[in-house]
Protein backbone atom coordinates (compact mmCIF):
# COMPACT_ATOMS: atom_id res chain seq x y z
CA UNK A 1 0.00 0.00 0.00
CA UNK A 2 1.54 3.71 -1.10
CA UNK A 3 0.01 6.33 0.78
CA UNK A 4 -4.13 4.87 0.97
CA UNK A 5 -6.15 2.58 -0.85
CA UNK A 6 -9.43 2.31 -1.78
CA UNK A 7 -11.55 -0.28 0.58
CA UNK A 8 -13.03 -2.60 -2.35
CA UNK A 9 -14.88 -5.62 -0.14
CA UNK A 10 -16.77 -5.40 3.02
CA UNK A 11 -14.38 -5.66 5.52
CA UNK A 12 -17.28 -8.26 7.74
CA UNK A 13 -18.35 -10.54 4.93
CA UNK A 14 -16.48 -10.01 2.05
CA UNK A 15 -19.21 -9.17 -0.55
CA UNK A 16 -18.15 -6.28 -3.08
CA UNK A 17 -21.44 -4.82 -3.16
CA UNK A 18 -21.02 -1.65 -1.50
CA UNK A 19 -22.10 2.12 -1.71
CA UNK A 20 -21.03 5.25 -0.64
CA UNK A 21 -22.84 6.59 2.58
CA UNK A 22 -21.03 10.09 2.59
CA UNK A 23 -17.64 11.20 2.14
CA UNK A 24 -15.97 14.85 3.92
CA UNK A 25 -13.45 15.09 0.76
CA UNK A 26 -9.82 15.03 2.00
CA UNK A 27 -9.01 15.59 5.63
CA UNK A 28 -6.06 15.66 7.31
CA UNK A 29 -5.22 13.02 9.92
CA UNK A 30 -6.65 13.71 13.77
CA UNK A 31 -3.34 12.33 14.72
CA UNK A 32 -0.55 14.39 12.75
CA UNK A 33 -0.15 16.83 15.42
CA UNK A 34 3.17 18.63 14.61
CA UNK A 35 5.34 20.97 16.56
CA UNK A 36 6.41 23.31 13.24
CA UNK A 37 3.47 25.61 12.68
CA UNK A 38 4.52 25.76 8.49
CA UNK A 39 4.92 22.03 8.08
CA UNK A 40 1.59 21.74 10.24
CA UNK A 41 -0.36 24.33 7.65
CA UNK A 42 1.20 21.87 4.79
CA UNK A 43 0.00 18.54 6.24
CA UNK A 44 -1.09 15.62 3.96
CA UNK A 45 -5.05 15.19 3.98
CA UNK A 46 -6.54 11.98 2.79
CA UNK A 47 -9.97 10.92 1.32
CA UNK A 48 -12.56 10.23 4.22
CA UNK A 49 -16.02 9.08 3.52
CA UNK A 50 -18.25 5.71 4.77
CA UNK A 51 -20.06 3.27 2.54
CA UNK A 52 -21.97 0.64 2.89
CA UNK A 53 -22.26 -3.48 2.26
CA UNK A 54 -25.33 -4.35 0.29
CA UNK A 55 -24.89 -7.28 1.49
CA UNK A 56 -24.82 -7.57 5.47
CA UNK A 57 -25.60 -3.53 5.76
CA UNK A 58 -21.92 -3.15 7.50
CA UNK A 59 -20.66 0.64 7.70
CA UNK A 60 -17.01 0.81 7.21
CA UNK A 61 -14.55 3.77 5.73
CA UNK A 62 -14.16 3.80 1.83
CA UNK A 63 -10.74 4.18 1.96
CA UNK A 64 -7.67 3.24 4.40
CA UNK A 65 -5.03 5.04 5.11
CA UNK A 66 -1.27 3.35 5.13
CA UNK A 67 -1.37 2.28 8.92
CA UNK A 68 2.85 3.23 8.85
CA UNK A 69 1.50 7.16 8.46
CA UNK A 70 -1.82 6.35 10.65
CA UNK A 71 0.36 5.39 14.09
CA UNK A 72 3.33 7.25 12.56
CA UNK A 73 3.19 9.91 15.67
CA UNK A 74 2.13 7.63 18.51
CA UNK A 75 0.33 9.92 21.28
CA UNK A 76 -0.48 6.28 23.78
CA UNK A 77 -4.01 7.05 24.81
CA UNK A 78 -3.89 5.95 28.11
CA UNK A 79 -7.41 4.16 29.53
CA UNK A 80 -6.08 5.08 33.02
CA UNK A 81 -6.87 8.77 32.11
CA UNK A 82 -10.52 9.47 33.11
CA UNK A 83 -12.41 8.50 35.30
CA UNK A 84 -15.96 7.42 33.89
CA UNK A 85 -13.71 4.39 32.14
CA UNK A 86 -12.81 3.39 35.71
CA UNK A 87 -16.28 2.94 37.02
CA UNK A 88 -17.44 1.31 33.42
CA UNK A 89 -14.69 -1.12 34.16
CA UNK A 90 -15.46 -1.68 37.69
CA UNK A 91 -18.93 -2.47 36.99
CA UNK A 92 -18.11 -4.59 33.86
CA UNK A 93 -16.34 -7.55 36.16
CA UNK A 94 -19.26 -8.19 38.30
CA UNK A 95 -21.55 -8.14 34.89
CA UNK A 96 -19.04 -10.85 33.32
CA UNK A 97 -18.59 -12.97 36.46
CA UNK A 98 -22.24 -13.30 36.56
CA UNK A 99 -23.00 -13.98 32.35
CA UNK A 100 -20.45 -16.20 32.40
CA UNK A 101 -19.70 -18.05 35.72
CA UNK A 102 -15.79 -17.29 35.81
CA UNK A 103 -14.21 -19.45 38.60
CA UNK A 104 -11.04 -18.30 41.09
CA UNK A 105 -8.07 -18.41 38.90
CA UNK A 106 -9.87 -18.24 35.88
CA UNK A 107 -7.28 -16.97 32.80
CA UNK A 108 -8.16 -13.71 31.30
CA UNK A 109 -7.00 -11.96 28.47
CA UNK A 110 -7.55 -8.99 27.32
CA UNK A 111 -6.79 -7.84 23.46
CA UNK A 112 -5.95 -3.83 23.13
CA UNK A 113 -5.10 -4.24 26.86
CA UNK A 114 -3.94 -0.40 26.84
CA UNK A 115 -2.45 0.78 30.56
CA UNK A 116 -3.74 -2.35 32.12
CA UNK A 117 -6.72 -0.36 33.45
CA UNK A 118 -9.60 -3.68 32.99
CA UNK A 119 -7.65 -6.26 33.71
CA UNK A 120 -6.71 -4.87 37.01
CA UNK A 121 -9.87 -5.25 38.03
CA UNK A 122 -10.24 -8.68 37.11
CA UNK A 123 -6.54 -9.27 39.18
CA UNK A 124 -8.23 -7.69 42.23
CA UNK A 125 -10.90 -10.76 41.76
CA UNK A 126 -8.27 -13.52 41.96
CA UNK A 127 -7.81 -13.98 38.30
CA UNK A 128 -5.24 -14.84 36.32
CA UNK A 129 -4.75 -11.89 34.32
CA UNK A 130 -2.44 -11.58 30.70
CA UNK A 131 -2.77 -8.13 28.46
CA UNK A 132 -1.74 -7.55 24.64
CA UNK A 133 -1.02 -4.26 23.36
CA UNK A 134 0.98 -2.75 20.49
CA UNK A 135 1.27 0.50 21.87
CA UNK A 136 4.80 0.78 23.75
CA UNK A 137 4.14 3.35 26.56
CA UNK A 138 0.85 1.34 28.11
CA UNK A 139 2.29 -1.78 28.14
CA UNK A 140 5.61 -0.63 29.85
CA UNK A 141 2.77 0.80 32.29
CA UNK A 142 1.26 -2.09 32.63
CA UNK A 143 4.15 -4.17 33.10
CA UNK A 144 5.20 -2.29 35.76
CA UNK A 145 1.91 -1.93 37.50
CA UNK A 146 2.42 -6.21 37.57
CA UNK A 147 -0.38 -6.71 34.65
CA UNK A 148 1.72 -8.95 32.54
CA UNK A 149 1.53 -7.34 28.96
CA UNK A 150 2.64 -8.26 25.62
CA UNK A 151 4.13 -5.70 23.95
CA UNK A 152 3.17 -7.00 20.05
CA UNK A 153 0.20 -7.57 17.31
CA UNK A 154 -2.68 -9.50 17.90
CA UNK A 155 -2.14 -11.27 14.62
CA UNK A 156 -1.42 -14.43 13.34
CA UNK A 157 2.14 -14.42 14.98
CA UNK A 158 0.92 -12.82 18.02
CA UNK A 159 -1.71 -15.34 18.60
CA UNK A 160 1.05 -18.20 18.21
CA UNK A 161 2.85 -16.37 20.65
CA UNK A 162 0.14 -16.12 23.55
CA UNK A 163 -0.79 -20.10 22.56
CA UNK A 164 3.03 -21.11 22.97
CA UNK A 165 3.68 -19.33 26.26
CA UNK A 166 0.40 -19.19 27.74
CA UNK A 167 -1.92 -21.98 26.68
CA UNK A 168 -5.94 -21.11 26.13
CA UNK A 169 -7.74 -19.31 28.15
CA UNK A 170 -11.32 -18.76 29.54
CA UNK A 171 -12.53 -15.85 28.88
CA UNK A 172 -10.87 -13.02 26.44
CA UNK A 173 -12.17 -9.12 26.43
CA UNK A 174 -11.47 -6.08 24.35
CA UNK A 175 -13.04 -2.88 24.80
CA UNK A 176 -13.34 -0.10 21.78
CA UNK A 177 -10.26 -1.76 19.45
CA UNK A 178 -11.46 -3.48 16.84
CA UNK A 179 -12.46 -0.89 15.20
CA UNK A 180 -8.97 0.02 14.46
CA UNK A 181 -8.05 -3.24 13.42
CA UNK A 182 -7.15 -4.01 9.58
CA UNK A 183 -8.19 -7.71 9.40
CA UNK A 184 -11.54 -8.12 12.06
CA UNK A 185 -12.17 -11.52 10.37
CA UNK A 186 -9.04 -12.88 11.17
CA UNK A 187 -9.24 -11.61 15.09
CA UNK A 188 -12.13 -13.41 15.66
CA UNK A 189 -10.41 -16.98 14.56
CA UNK A 190 -7.25 -16.38 16.19
CA UNK A 191 -9.45 -15.95 19.76
CA UNK A 192 -11.67 -18.70 18.49
CA UNK A 193 -8.44 -20.75 18.67
CA UNK A 194 -7.24 -19.24 22.05
CA UNK A 195 -10.12 -19.67 23.82
CA UNK A 196 -11.65 -22.85 25.66
CA UNK A 197 -14.02 -25.10 24.87
CA UNK A 198 -17.68 -23.30 26.25
CA UNK A 199 -15.07 -19.82 26.57
CA UNK A 200 -16.36 -16.56 26.24
CA UNK A 201 -15.28 -13.50 24.35
CA UNK A 202 -16.91 -10.07 25.74
CA UNK A 203 -15.83 -7.18 23.65
CA UNK A 204 -17.08 -3.27 23.28
CA UNK A 205 -17.09 -1.27 19.95
CA UNK A 206 -18.57 2.14 19.18
CA UNK A 207 -22.38 1.99 18.19
CA UNK A 208 -22.53 2.56 15.25
CA UNK A 209 -26.63 3.17 15.53
CA UNK A 210 -25.73 5.91 18.12
CA UNK A 211 -23.64 7.81 15.99
CA UNK A 212 -26.38 7.85 13.93
CA UNK A 213 -29.34 9.01 15.97
CA UNK A 214 -26.97 11.44 17.97
CA UNK A 215 -25.16 13.25 15.30
CA UNK A 216 -21.82 12.08 16.66
CA UNK A 217 -20.16 11.58 13.22
CA UNK A 218 -16.64 13.29 14.53
CA UNK A 219 -16.24 9.77 15.58
CA UNK A 220 -15.38 8.82 11.69
CA UNK A 221 -11.96 9.52 11.24
CA UNK A 222 -9.08 7.69 9.33
CA UNK A 223 -7.68 5.14 12.16
CA UNK A 224 -11.45 3.99 12.75
CA UNK A 225 -11.99 1.55 9.56
CA UNK A 226 -15.60 -0.03 10.82
CA UNK A 227 -18.78 1.37 12.02
CA UNK A 228 -20.30 -1.44 14.05
CA UNK A 229 -24.08 -2.45 15.01
CA UNK A 230 -24.53 -5.83 15.74
CA UNK A 231 -26.00 -7.55 12.77
CA UNK A 232 -23.42 -8.18 10.82
CA UNK A 233 -21.12 -8.74 13.55
CA UNK A 234 -23.65 -11.46 14.83
CA UNK A 235 -23.46 -12.82 11.41
CA UNK A 236 -19.55 -12.89 11.08
CA UNK A 237 -19.59 -14.35 14.91
CA UNK A 238 -22.01 -17.29 13.93
CA UNK A 239 -20.35 -18.27 10.85
CA UNK A 240 -16.87 -19.01 12.80
CA UNK A 241 -18.14 -21.28 15.42
CA UNK A 242 -19.36 -19.08 18.34
CA UNK A 243 -23.30 -18.66 20.14
CA UNK A 244 -24.12 -15.37 20.59
CA UNK A 245 -25.65 -14.73 24.44
CA UNK A 246 -25.89 -11.13 25.07
CA UNK A 247 -26.36 -8.00 22.85
CA UNK A 248 -26.73 -4.66 25.16
CA UNK A 249 -25.68 -0.91 24.50
CA UNK A 250 -24.06 1.22 27.51
CA UNK A 251 -22.65 5.33 26.65
CA UNK A 252 -19.47 5.24 26.87
CA UNK A 253 -17.66 7.04 24.25
CA UNK A 254 -21.17 8.39 23.13
CA UNK A 255 -22.55 5.01 22.59
CA UNK A 256 -20.92 1.87 23.15
CA UNK A 257 -22.44 -2.26 21.91
CA UNK A 258 -21.34 -4.81 23.90
CA UNK A 259 -21.42 -8.56 22.40
CA UNK A 260 -21.00 -11.55 24.59
CA UNK A 261 -20.60 -14.61 22.64
CA UNK A 262 -19.37 -17.98 23.55
CA UNK A 263 -17.11 -21.00 21.80
CA UNK A 264 -19.52 -23.50 21.68
CA UNK A 265 -20.12 -24.35 17.87
CA UNK A 266 -23.75 -24.13 18.10
CA UNK A 267 -23.78 -21.07 16.62
CA UNK A 268 -27.47 -20.18 18.48
CA UNK A 269 -28.61 -16.68 19.41
CA UNK A 270 -30.07 -15.90 22.60
CA UNK A 271 -34.29 -15.06 23.16
CA UNK A 272 -32.64 -11.12 24.35
CA UNK A 273 -30.19 -11.33 21.71
CA UNK A 274 -32.56 -11.69 19.05
CA UNK A 275 -34.89 -8.92 20.89
CA UNK A 276 -32.05 -6.38 20.50
CA UNK A 277 -31.20 -7.56 16.51
CA UNK A 278 -34.79 -7.19 15.71
CA UNK A 279 -35.09 -3.54 17.52
CA UNK A 280 -31.91 -2.89 15.77
CA UNK A 281 -33.34 -3.96 12.57
CA UNK A 282 -36.35 -1.74 13.03
CA UNK A 283 -34.37 1.06 12.89
CA UNK A 284 -32.67 0.91 9.92
CA UNK A 285 -35.35 0.35 8.01
CA UNK A 286 -37.05 3.23 9.64
CA UNK A 287 -34.32 5.45 8.60
CA UNK A 288 -32.73 4.63 5.88
CA UNK A 289 -34.26 7.84 4.14
CA UNK A 290 -32.57 9.60 6.77
CA UNK A 291 -29.03 8.39 6.49
CA UNK A 292 -29.03 8.94 3.39
CA UNK A 293 -29.65 12.86 3.67
CA UNK A 294 -27.09 12.54 7.34
CA UNK A 295 -24.52 14.94 5.25
CA UNK A 296 -26.97 17.51 5.03
CA UNK A 297 -27.83 17.16 8.85
CA UNK A 298 -24.00 16.95 9.98
CA UNK A 299 -23.62 20.05 7.58
CA UNK A 300 -26.77 22.14 8.84
CA UNK A 301 -25.32 21.23 12.69
CA UNK A 302 -22.05 22.64 12.38
CA UNK A 303 -23.46 25.50 10.37
CA UNK A 304 -25.49 26.38 13.15
CA UNK A 305 -22.60 25.61 15.76
CA UNK A 306 -20.39 28.17 13.66
CA UNK A 307 -23.17 30.78 13.66
CA UNK A 308 -23.01 30.51 17.83
CA UNK A 309 -19.34 31.16 18.04
CA UNK A 310 -19.44 34.03 14.78
CA UNK A 311 -21.45 36.00 17.08
CA UNK A 312 -19.06 36.06 20.34
CA UNK A 313 -16.47 36.25 18.07
CA UNK A 314 -18.11 39.64 17.16
CA UNK A 315 -18.79 40.68 20.37
CA UNK A 316 -14.86 40.07 20.66
CA UNK A 317 -14.99 37.20 23.60
CA UNK A 318 -11.74 35.53 23.79
CA UNK A 319 -12.53 31.74 22.26
CA UNK A 320 -10.68 28.73 23.36
CA UNK A 321 -11.00 25.13 23.23
CA UNK A 322 -10.63 21.81 25.81
CA UNK A 323 -8.83 18.87 24.03
CA UNK A 324 -7.41 17.63 21.11
CA UNK A 325 -8.92 14.53 20.26
CA UNK A 326 -7.99 12.48 17.07
CA UNK A 327 -11.90 13.94 16.10
CA UNK A 328 -11.01 17.45 16.67
CA UNK A 329 -10.10 17.70 13.45
CA UNK A 330 -13.14 17.03 11.58
CA UNK A 331 -15.41 18.95 13.33
CA UNK A 332 -13.08 22.22 13.34
CA UNK A 333 -13.13 21.30 9.75
CA UNK A 334 -16.64 21.20 9.08
CA UNK A 335 -17.43 24.41 11.36
CA UNK A 336 -15.06 26.16 9.73
CA UNK A 337 -13.42 26.85 13.22
CA UNK A 338 -10.18 25.50 11.78
CA UNK A 339 -8.91 29.28 10.81
CA UNK A 340 -6.75 31.00 13.76
CA UNK A 341 -9.22 33.72 13.83
CA UNK A 342 -11.90 31.98 16.07
CA UNK A 343 -9.95 30.00 18.41
CA UNK A 344 -6.68 31.28 19.71
CA UNK A 345 -5.48 27.66 21.46
CA UNK A 346 -6.33 24.31 22.18
CA UNK A 347 -5.91 23.55 26.02
CA UNK A 348 -4.99 19.65 26.73
CA UNK A 349 -4.06 17.12 29.87
CA UNK A 350 -2.18 14.84 27.17
CA UNK A 351 1.61 16.14 28.11
CA UNK A 352 2.71 14.34 24.70
CA UNK A 353 0.86 16.64 22.50
CA UNK A 354 1.06 20.29 24.09
CA UNK A 355 3.41 22.37 21.38
CA UNK A 356 1.97 20.86 18.71
CA UNK A 357 -0.81 21.77 16.18
CA UNK A 358 -4.09 21.16 15.22
CA UNK A 359 -3.33 19.73 11.15
CA UNK A 360 -3.67 22.02 8.75
CA UNK A 361 -4.16 24.90 10.64
CA UNK A 362 -2.21 27.30 13.35
CA UNK A 363 -4.37 26.45 16.48
CA UNK A 364 -1.40 25.62 19.23
CA UNK A 365 -2.07 22.65 21.82
CA UNK A 366 -1.19 24.05 25.20
CA UNK A 367 -1.08 23.22 28.71
CA UNK A 368 -3.66 23.81 31.64
CA UNK A 369 -0.99 26.35 33.21
CA UNK A 370 -0.76 28.61 30.11
CA UNK A 371 -4.91 28.08 30.03
CA UNK A 372 -5.44 29.42 33.84
CA UNK A 373 -3.19 32.34 32.59
CA UNK A 374 -5.13 32.94 29.69
CA UNK A 375 -8.65 32.20 30.64
CA UNK A 376 -11.06 32.40 27.93
CA UNK A 377 -14.77 33.61 28.13
CA UNK A 378 -15.77 30.66 25.97
CA UNK A 379 -14.37 27.30 26.34
CA UNK A 380 -15.53 25.00 22.87
CA UNK A 381 -15.22 21.18 24.53
CA UNK A 382 -13.90 18.81 21.69
CA UNK A 383 -13.53 15.78 23.64
CA UNK A 384 -17.22 16.32 24.52
CA UNK A 385 -17.78 12.29 25.38
CA UNK A 386 -15.96 13.26 28.84
CA UNK A 387 -17.52 16.78 29.34
CA UNK A 388 -18.35 15.41 32.98
CA UNK A 389 -14.84 14.43 34.06
CA UNK A 390 -13.56 18.26 32.62
CA UNK A 391 -16.27 20.04 33.84
CA UNK A 392 -15.56 18.92 37.19
CA UNK A 393 -12.19 19.40 36.95
CA UNK A 394 -12.44 22.69 35.94
CA UNK A 395 -14.71 23.46 38.93
CA UNK A 396 -12.21 21.03 41.07
CA UNK A 397 -9.05 23.54 40.12
CA UNK A 398 -11.60 26.69 40.74
CA UNK A 399 -12.27 27.68 37.27
CA UNK A 400 -14.39 30.43 36.97
CA UNK A 401 -16.34 32.61 34.99
CA UNK A 402 -16.42 30.37 31.78
CA UNK A 403 -19.10 29.39 29.36
CA UNK A 404 -18.50 26.52 27.99
CA UNK A 405 -19.96 25.09 24.34
CA UNK A 406 -19.99 21.52 24.06
CA UNK A 407 -20.94 21.13 20.47
CA UNK A 408 -22.34 17.12 20.14
CA UNK A 409 -24.37 15.39 20.54
CA UNK A 410 -26.73 18.70 20.59
CA UNK A 411 -25.59 22.27 21.11
CA UNK A 412 -25.00 22.38 24.96
CA UNK A 413 -24.24 26.04 27.20
CA UNK A 414 -22.45 25.31 30.58
CA UNK A 415 -21.79 28.40 32.60
CA UNK A 416 -19.32 27.62 35.42
ZN1 LIG B 1 -20.91 -7.21 4.36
Amino acid sequence: MKHYKTIKKCRLCGSKKLSQTLSFGKVPLGNNLLYNQSSSLRAKKYPLGLQNCNRCNHYQLSHEVNPKLLYATNYSYLTGVGKSFIKHFKDYVPWIENKCKLSKGDKILDVGSNDGTCLKFFKKNNYKVIGIDPAKMPAIKANKSKIKTYNIFFNDRGSEILLKKEGKFDFITSHNVFAHISDLRSVFKNIFKLLNDGGHLCFEVGYFLKVLQNNLFDTIYHEHLDYHHAAPLVQLLRSQGFSIISLTENKVQGGSLRVLCRKDNLKKISYSANLFLQKESKFFKKNKIKIKKWKNTIENSMNKFEEIIKKYYMKKYVISAYGAPTKATLLLKLANLSSHKYLNYIVEDNKLKIGRHIPCTKIKIVDFKYFRENKPNILIVLAWNFIDDIKAQLIKKKVKGILILVPLPKIRKILI
